[in-house]
């Protein structure tokens, strides 16, 4: 776009991971997992299995479908009963097959693999610190010297669950990990509960997933979340837990807004509920006399569906989305996501035309998508667009990730609500307000959540202070 709006890179992604112990096949439990994860990063894709004696894994850049084309790559590993794996979403120079996951480090104890979702606050010092005392990395993505950490202190105390314990207590910032010893399977959500992490059961053995929409995807029964600052470890004979420090609070707002599957349930809280409370919400902000509300497929729907209900407008599906492309702004190539946004969705010219339109999206980061859809509605003679959005205004950087580094890239930060509505050329434009965003993602499982790219303040404080940023999302 060359309206001043969104000519940035964009918002990152959290990555997805997943874990499972007792089972026949892990290598094929672990892809339908990670199937179910694709949304949450498609720049690569790998999986680790252990079968009580060593690791064997297989990961590279690209889909779950292209790193695993064919029966070779299961087959290679086969045999092991549990295993771990990881769908990673990172910038474009980030891409290397180095920096894909799991991340497996050989010690003496044996392997280890770690995958990782979330980004730490204190990657570069530990780095130095290890380096300093004769470590050497290989790659930039923070699961390399968290393996190295658990690996050195598993040398010490020789029991897996303490050495992750004593590395956890070193980390700072946002982590879910999913680890794997040749006989053993950890996760690991950080003390603030910033990355979603769950536990299921299956027949014989547990599962750990970012999302429960991982665990529907294998047949696992939901057990739990993993609680903030929680340690759980399974073996052979069951599953234990040690808690580290967990003032909770954290959870990533923006995983209910839009990162999340709709189906998955989060903390006790249902995205799909929480999108719609949202759009509930929304309909009370700035009404409008509309024929037809409508929502940005997929993200924004259950909040339009809730917008309607709402506001007794009726809803329309007006937009297509074309399925058979990545999420526009995952791609972190600016020309391309531009290309993307308009090859990902068309309208339905007939449900358009002379029609005044509540259009519903669930954020706006860099106005992108509002400019191009507002344009195209327009175009096909929309009489009206009223673009309402179901999250407050983005005006933060996300120091946990959200790869939306220059603040003044976001476009709310930039400029005001009057100067962005007629950027896009909506007839008006609206934004739920924190305190109800907030309200819509209550539940009895969640202990309040991470605000911190509407509002600016974040469970751990990102300022340096010994906590540089270093290392990559994954
Ligand atoms: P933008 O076009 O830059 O304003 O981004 C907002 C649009 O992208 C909305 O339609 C969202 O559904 C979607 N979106 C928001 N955050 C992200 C993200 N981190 N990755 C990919 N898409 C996103």
């Amino acid at each position: 776009m060359t309206n001043g709006i969104g000519a940035a890179p964009g918002p990152g992604h959290a990555c997805g991971v997943f874990g499972v112990f007792g089972v026949d096949h892990p290598e094929r439990v672990c892809y339908i997992a990670l199937y179910a994860l694709q949304h949450r990063g498609q720049q690569g894709a790998g999986i680790a299995v252990g079968d009580g004696d060593d690791i064997r894994y297989k990961k590279d850049t690209g889909l779950l479908t292209e790193v695993f084309h064919d029966d070779s790559a299961f087959n290679a590993l086969s045999g092991g009963q549990a295993g771990i794996g990881h769908v990673r979403y990172c910038p474009d120079s980030e891409a290397h097959a180095a920096n894909t996951q799991p991340f497996v480090v050989t010690q003496r104890m044996g392997r280890i693999g770690v995958a990782h979702n979330g980004k730490l606050l204190n990657a570069s010092a530990l780095r130095r610190e290890m380096e300093d005392s004769g470590a050497v990395f290989q790659t930039s993505v923070d699961a390399e010297p968290i393996a190295g950490m658990i690996a050195r202190n598993m040398g010490l105390v020789r029991d897996i669950g303490q050495a992750v314990e004593s590395t956890v207590k070193r980390l700072s910032g946002a982590f879910a990990l999913t680890i794997l010893t040749p006989d053993a399977l950890v996760g690991v959500r950080d003390p603030y509960g910033i990355s979603p992490l769950c536990i299921g059961a299956l027949d014989d053995g547990y599962c750990l997933a970012s999302e429960s929409c991982a665990l529907d995807a294998v047949g696992a029964r939901f057990l739990r979340d993993v609680e903030p600052g929680e340690i759980v470890v399974v073996n052979k004979t069951g599953m234990y837990s040690r808690k580290v420090r967990g003032p909770g609070g954290g959870m990533c707002a923006f995983e209910y807004v839009y990162f999340a599957r709709p189906d998955s349930v989060i903390d006790g809280v249902s995205v799909h509920r929480a999108r719609m409370d949202a759009g509930r919400a929304l309909a009370s902000v700035l009404p409008v006399d509309a024929d037809l509300v409508t929502g940005v497929p997929d993200s924004a729907i259950p909040a339009a569906l809730g917008y309607a209900e709402a506001s007794g407008i009726p809803f329309g599906a007006v937009l297509c989305k074309n399925r058979y492309i990545g999420r526009a702004l995952i791609e972190p190539d600016q020309t391309v996501r531009s290309m993307n946004v308009s090859i990902k969705l068309n309208a339905l010219r007939a449900s358009v035309q002379g029609k005044r339109i509540v259009l519903v999206d669930d954020s706006i980061v860099r106005g992108n998508t509002s400019v191009y859809i507002t344009g195209m509605l327009k175009r096909m003679g929309a009489r009206e667009v009223h673009m309402r959005i179901s999250s407050p205004p983005v005006v933060h950087f996300c120091p946990y990730g959200i790869d939306a580094h220059n603040e003044a890239h976001l476009v709310c930060r930039a400029h005001d609500c009057e100067y962005i509505k007629r950027t896009i050329g909506a007839d008006s434009l609206a934004f739920i307000g924190l305190d109800a965003l907030e309200e819509s993602i209550r539940g009895p499982g969640c202990s309040g959540n991470c605000l911190g790219c509407f509002s600016g303040r974040y469970p751990v404080d990102p300022s340096p202070r010994g906590t540089s940023t270093g290392g990559t999302r994954t």
